[in-house]
């Protein structure tokens, strides 16, 4: 059985510091509802003066794992490493059918079963059954249209279909490195997958493909599975290896914050540990990239009013902020402009807002009033999930507002001149 380990929960000196930033605290204002809460219910249930209730089953599921608690902490609580714990330990503990787990398991991280999910999906947006479907659940369930209508474009063809395995930059050669096209970021955001292949070969890299890559396994990670992402991880680090690239560019925070992480995941893996170790320090997330080895900066700017919005598993895990920040500023020169509370998590957090649709609206209540008050006619972000959810927030409230990641921004300004 997996416990949740007592150094990491007593690392916690309860001194509140996390509360201010917490998004869930904010929602209810219940110490349960906090870090510092949850951490305080987590050690209970260890030594045994709790049982694992609902209630605690509900504060466990109810956290975003952004890990906003984590850059606030003065102790360096490792707080995602806690809650993902307590996750699997909750899950252990259920019987029965479990619906997330299924989708998780059984269709996310099969290539094939997702594909012909995706394929499915599609033809039903394009078929035009979608919007008889929409219509007829707005009549009779307000909680299933909210939910169906989050569905974001399924992508015409998978990126990983039509890109080939290793391309060439135009001129000179600076390097080489290989791409992960992802599960869910193929399937939406095909079309950010090719920006950015294309713009890493338009600054001088060669770019790897690896058309057997699988999915990273963060999803599965942050909800209460240990063995998937153990197994996706070894078959990642021996597909990537073989590319021979010097470094992995990621361009889906929550997946490269989860393969930084493989060196940790396998590190009691005898045969596996060392090469993980040295597989996650040759990741790297795709602004962070860019910025670290220097970019062709496109002949014109933005020329539409800009902010940033910082992914969790950006700003919070990889702790990389900077670099895609500085991008932005540069790509919209004096269109850029500060977006409040632009680290607060938008409510999309991996599956959150499909899981728990009512608490992730709040949030993005919350950040679309922001991004409202700013001016902003683009919203530039590094995370599919965040693209989505702003990219729904935009079209509940019928707004003229793009969602974009910088690898389309770049792509866009290289190629026409103009965004
Ligand atoms: S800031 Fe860190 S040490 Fe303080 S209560 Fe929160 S988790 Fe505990
Ligand atoms: S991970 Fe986010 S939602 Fe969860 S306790 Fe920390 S700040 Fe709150």
């Amino acid at each position: 059985m997996n416990e949740i380990s007592d150094d990491l929960l007593t690392q916690c000196m309860h001194c509140g510091l996390c509360l201010s930033v917490c998004p869930t605290y904010a929602l209810t204002g219940l110490e349960r509802s906090s870090p510092r809460g949850r951490i305080r219910l987590m050690r209970s249930v260890m030594e045994e003066k709790l049982p694992v209730s609902d209630a605690f089953v509900e504060e466990m599921n109810f956290c975003l794992d952004c890990q906003a608690c984590e850059t606030a902490c003065p102790a360096g609580v490792k707080y995602g490493e806690l809650v993902e714990s307590a996750r699997v330990f909750v899950d252990q503990k259920r019987k029965g059918f479990n619906l997330k787990q299924f989708i998780l398991r059984k269709i996310i991280v099969r290539k094939r079963t997702l594909r012909l999910v995706a394929r499915a999906a599609g033809f039903y947006q394009r078929s035009g059954i979608e919007g008889v479907v929409l219509g007829a659940l707005k009549l009779f369930s307000k909680r299933l249209y909210n939910r169906a209508k989050l569905l974001p474009r399924v992508s015409d063809e998978f990126a990983i279909d039509v890109l080939p395995e290793v391309a060439e930059p135009k001129d000179g050669l600076r390097g080489t490195v290989a791409v992960l096209t992802g599960c869910v970021m193929d399937v939406f955001y095909a079309d950010v997958n090719r920006d950015t292949v294309d713009v890493l070969l338009e600054n001088g890299w060669q770019v790897a493909v690896p058309h057997d890559q699988v999915c990273c396994g963060s999803l599965n990670a942050h909800n209460g599975d240990r063995e998937t992402p153990r197994a996706l991880a070894k078959k990642n680090i021996e597909v990537f290896e073989r590319s021979g690239a010097d470094y992995y560019v990621i361009n889906s925070a929550g997946c490269g914050a989860f393969m930084k992480q493989y060196g940790e995941v396998l590190a009691d893996d005898a045969e596996f540990a060392e090469r993980a170790k040295k597989f996650s320090a040759k990741v790297k997330d795709f602004s962070e990239f860019l910025y670290q080895t220097g970019y062709k900066k496109p002949e014109a700017h933005i020329c539409k009013s800009t902010v940033y919005h910082e992914a969790c598993h950006l700003v919070h895990a990889q702790k990389v902020s900077t670099e895609p920040k500085s991008i932005v500023r540069e790509l919209s020169g004096d269109q850029f402009h500060e977006l409040n509370e632009a680290t607060w998590c938008c409510g999309s957090a991996g599956i959150y807002n499909v899981v728990r649709y009512e608490d992730a609206s709040k949030l993005l209540d919350r950040k679309m009033k922001n991004i409202k008050d700013s001016g902003a006619e683009v919203v530039v972000t590094g995370n599919p999930g965040c693209m989505a959810q702003i990219g729904a927030g935009v079209k509940n409230e019928k707004l003229d507002i793009e969602a974009l990641h910088p690898a389309t921004v770049l792509n866009r300004l290289y190629k026409s001149g103009k965004l």
